[in-house]
């Protein structure tokens, strides 16, 4: 493979239609559609599996989700199921994308959006310590030693590490620090991003049956024994040596992406524990992306000869580059003892936490992860009822 020459970054792959592929020959259909504020996506296989999800998006008020037809529903599949729900979330907001757009463009229109009305923002500003006083927040302290005070604080830094980094635990009741201390957030998903020379050509898709000319987001996993297997391997201690993944081609929507006649193809899947039991992830990243592309070609017949180059990112390099811990792009694991009001821990689902005027607005709080907003509507919701009694407590 030649050097990489296109600039790829990580995208969220909030596209147009998700198809789902079962085997070569399946017939396959695919729906997606928003209705107002709540997202349905479906698909049907060839009879063994069907998965539905359901999420909604105006206030995280309720997911669910459902996989049935081989009546096997167990062990680590039944995170599908929750990951199908939360894929409904992302399907709600992409129907369609902007030429253009891409992840950050949102960040800078909340910027802009913040900034018209006088916010003032710092980045590369490392948060060293969240300060506490008697019990409630003031300010926080950056790694550079400048102190900032606030009426309040509202950290979207995972709960692992605003509770167990930056503040300082004697100011945390010890039941709730040790809550936050068995806070699962091994992360075991990769990204995958490739520049092709073509764009995939799914055997199993048939753009008459789907109604759509393009499958630019898919899911593989053909059968929920597939998935299964999948984790089989990752429970100990290793990869899937037939991984499930969801592969996008952003570039199908905005050419602009890649130069001409390119694309870009980016994959989501699993599974890739963040640690392997007999060995390490340097000796193995080249035998993971050989799984992945064995899996791909299946599907899409030759897409591992399109490969330029690619870029892998498994949980650890996620850590590194994002300071999330174990590399769980939720910021914990979205099992059932891990949600709704048990998220991050029982007692402080609400956005609040132990310490008065510090609030909770990330990934670690209902309902979790993605690009939702969700998370950071529910907190400021909270924030504006105790806001007056805040204000004055600071005073
Ligand atoms: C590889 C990858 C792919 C993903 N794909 C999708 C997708 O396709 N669709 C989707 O909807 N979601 C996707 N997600 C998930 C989504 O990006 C996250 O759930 C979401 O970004 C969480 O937002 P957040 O604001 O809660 O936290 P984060 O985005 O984690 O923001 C927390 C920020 O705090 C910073 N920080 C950490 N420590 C400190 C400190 N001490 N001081 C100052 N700053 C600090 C971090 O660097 C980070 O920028 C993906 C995530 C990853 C990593």
């Amino acid at each position: 493979m030649t050097r990489f020459t296109y600039s790829l970054a990580l995208m969220a792959s909030t596209l147009a239609t998700t198809t789902l592929l079962t085997d070569a020959s399946a017939q396959v259909t695919s729906s997606s559609y928003s209705t107002g504020g709540v997202a349905r996506s479906s698909a049907t296989g060839n009879g063994n599996v069907q998965i539905s999800a359901r999420a909604a998006v105006s206030n995280g008020g309720y997911a669910n989700a459902r996989m049935n037809g081989s009546g096997r529903f167990g062990g680590r599949a039944t995170g599908q199921a929750i990951a199908a729900s939360h894929g409904g979330t992302a399907i709600a907001n992409g129907n369609s994308i902007a030429r253009g757009w891409n992840a950050r463009s949102d960040s800078n229109a909340i910027a802009a959006s913040g900034q018209s009305h006088g916010m003032e923002i710092r980045t590369g500003a490392a948060v060293e310590e969240i300060l506490v006083r008697g019990g409630r927040s003031y300010g926080v302290r950056l790694a550079s030693g400048e102190e900032i005070k606030a009426k309040l604080v509202v950290s979207n830094v995972s709960a692992k590490l605003t509770f167990g980094d930056l503040v300082k635990r004697d100011h945390l009741p010890q039941e709730f620090a040790e809550r936050i201390d068995g806070f699962r957030t091994r992360g075991m998903g990769f990204k995958l991003l490739c520049a092709v020379d073509r764009k995939p050509v799914y055997k199993g898709f048939d753009a008459e049956k789907c109604g759509i000319e393009y499958p630019g987001y898919a899911h593989i996993g053909p059968t929920p024994e597939f998935l299964e297997r999948a984790f089989d391997e990752a429970k100990f201690g290793w990869y899937s040596s037939e991984p499930f993944l969801s592969p996008s081609v952003p570039s199908y929507f905005d050419p602009t992406l890649a130069p001409d006649g390119k694309h870009i193809v980016t994959f989501q899947g699993g599974v890739t524990p963040y640690e392997l039991s007999n060995s390490d992830w340097d000796k193995e990243r080249e035998p993971f992306v050989r799984n992945a592309m064995r899996v791909m070609d299946r599907f899409a017949p030759g897409f591992s000869d399109s490969v330029i180059d690619y870029k892998l990112y498994l949980p650890k390099d996620i850590e590194d580059d994002i300071n999330m811990p174990g590399g769980n792009t939720q910021h914990g694991e979205l099992s059932l003892d891990q949600l709704f009001f048990n998220r991050p821990v029982p007692g402080y689902a609400d956005y609040r936490s132990p310490v008065a005027a510090l609030y909770q607005c990330g990934a670690s709080t209902h309902p979790g992860g993605a690009v939702s907003g969700v998370n950071g509507h529910n907190a400021a919701r909270e924030i504006l009822k105790d806001w007056r009694q805040v204000s004055r407590n600071a005073d």
